[in-house]
């Protein structure tokens, strides 16, 4: 058995599953060996599963909220008792670093506690009504069976931030991940089997629930006319599709697709902040988090001081199996996403960028381990103005501010962005409302790493989606407003008269 097989035959064992076999094959990114196979659900699973998932939820909505709160903490409570071993399953299944993947299952968590708390907290308006003895009011009810697609580079977290928000507001889940990391979505769905079942007959069955397989797979499950709610993360091409797919029969649709990411370095910045905002930023998670930096502006009075820092950083970062907590970078996902790295590099080589980095390094067996890239570019153009899932960043210099910000817009997508400076009058131009355009827009800080308590997600082709905290609940959720006449007469608004 090869090192990675062994760790995740151990961890699957504590979730009480075995390794899966199947046609598709599951490779671990780590060493790139093959470690078990599923099978694609096709269109009749599919339908079945979403016709399991309506009664589910039939029976779940009239749950009442707290109840339903009361399940997802005792599911936070079991992530907690097996934050080690899901931790170290995420590292094995995408390859992110170990602290990332206990992270990242800590992020499950936290987004556990937030439903909770949220579950009492669903709550509506009453709203000044214009007509006597008539009282207006709005009020939030469950929506209905949502589908959450999930992408590889965040194979835990993403699903939790949907389904613990959807379940305290009274839907079912059913869950595709990604092709590419199946072994943590079992284990989650284990995890969460065994806490609905202790949690007795309020909790129906079926109220979550597991469908693997590729995009076929996927696409079934958004035209299935009984998911009310089609919550997908990944590429802003596959967003495209699902998008218009849900639109095509007026399903509710949050997107939560590609970014490509500027950092603003001024002139005032505090420099070691901005070094290692910026170094995690781009090489952090190997440049594969939707958030990671890709664009990096500095200003042209610090730029021959400042990039040469980062050059160096990331020809000194640890990589390497990343379930050695010494390296802070482990693979790209697969061979396919070096290729991509590889196009990119070649393309700003021939718009005449330099380049510093991105070669393939060694790891352990035939995982694909990379030195990251620091490429100065001429202008922005080609690659810099494209998403490529893998840690390059691009630099430029930039005169003024406008300017920056300027080019911090000019991105198709609209996701994350983030300035570093010491100047109050630019760090709130950054975040007015003629600065960033991006979903998220930081001061000090760098594009990735986002806490669960503010809604995350873009503009543009990004999606517009929101989800995790603030009000992303109301996604999951249909509004309702009533009008109750409590009067013995019956007007009509605006003055229109109808007597018969
Ligand atoms: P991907 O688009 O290849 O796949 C994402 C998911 O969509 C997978 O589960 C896949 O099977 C499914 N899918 C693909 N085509 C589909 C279709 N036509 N119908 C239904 N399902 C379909 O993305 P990936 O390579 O797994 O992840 C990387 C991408 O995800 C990057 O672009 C990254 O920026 C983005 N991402 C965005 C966020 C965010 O919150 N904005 C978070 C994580 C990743």
């Amino acid at each position: 058995m090869n090192p990675s097989k062994n760790d995740v035959d151990r961890v699957l064992s504590i979730f009480g599953l075995n390794i899966p076999e199947g046609r598709n094959l599951i490779s671990s990114p780590v060493d790139g060996m093959d470690i078990g196979g599923f099978n694609s659900a096709g269109l009749p699973d599919v339908a079945d599963i979403a016709q399991r998932s309506q009664s589910a939820f039939a029976q779940w909505r009239i749950i009442p909220a707290p109840r339903r709160g009361e399940l997802v903490r005792r599911f936070g409570e079991a992530l907690r008792s097996r934050k080690t071993e899901l931790g170290l399953l995420v590292t094995l299944d995408c390859g992110k670093p170990l602290s990332e993947g206990l992270g990242e299952v800590q992020e499950m968590i936290d987004i556990c506690d937030f439903a909770v708390g949220l579950s009492r907290q669903l709550h509506g308006l009453t709203i000044a009504s214009e007509r006597p003895g008539h009282r207006m009011s709005e009020t939030w009810h469950p929506l209905g069976p949502v589908a959450i697609i999930t992408a590889f580079n965040f194979p835990v977290a993403v699903w939790a931030w949907n389904a613990a928000l959807a379940l305290v507001c009274g839907n079912s889940v059913v869950w595709k991940p990604s092709e590419k990391t199946p072994l943590t979505a079992l284990a989650v769905q284990a995890l969460f089997d065994r806490v609905a079942r202790d949690f007795g007959p309020d909790a129906p069955r079926d109220l979550a629930q597991l469908v693997l397989g590729d995009a076929t797979t996927g696409a079934a499950l958004v035209d299935d006319p009984r998911m009310a709610l089609i919550s997908a993360t990944g590429s802003t091409a596959m967003g495209r599709t699902v998008g218009q797919a849900a639109a095509k029969r007026f399903a509710r649709s949050l997107l939560e697709l590609g970014g490509n990411n500027a950092t603003i370095v001024a002139p005032s910045a505090d420099m070691e902040l901005a070094l290692t905002g910026c170094a995690f930023g781009f090489m952090g998670t190997t440049g594969q988090r939707c958030t990671s930096l890709r664009r990096l502006l500095v200003h042209r009075s610090v730029f021959d001081s400042f990039v040469p820092r980062i050059i160096s950083a990331a020809a000194r970062l640890p990589i390497g199996d990343p379930r050695d907590p010494a390296n802070l970078a482990g693979p790209l996902i697969d061979g396919a996403a070096y290729a991509a790295m590889r196009d990119a590099l070649a393309d700003a080589r021939a718009l005449g960028a330099t380049i510093h980095g991105g070669e393939r390094i060694a790891g352990p067996g035939q995982g694909v381990y990379v030195r990251p890239a620091v490429v100065e570019m001429p202008a922005q153009t080609g690659p810099m103005l494209r998403e490529t899932f893998a840690p390059i960043v691009y630099c430029l210099r930039y005169d003024e501010l406008d300017e920056a910000i300027a080019l911090n817009n000019a991105a198709a997508q609209g996701l994350s962005s983030s300035i570093f400076t010491n100047d109050l009058r630019e760090a709130e131009a950054f975040v007015a409302a003629a600065g960033s355009d991006c979903g998220i827009a930081n001061v000090n800080i760098g594009t990735s790493g986002a806490e669960i308590g503010g809604a995350f997600g873009g503009e543009k082709e990004t999606g517009g989606g929101r989800e995790s905290g603030s009000d992303s609940w109301r996604a999951y959720m249909r509004r309702q407003t009533s009008t109750v006449n409590y009067s013995r007469a019956l007007p009509l608004a605006q003055g229109v008269r109808f007597e018969l």
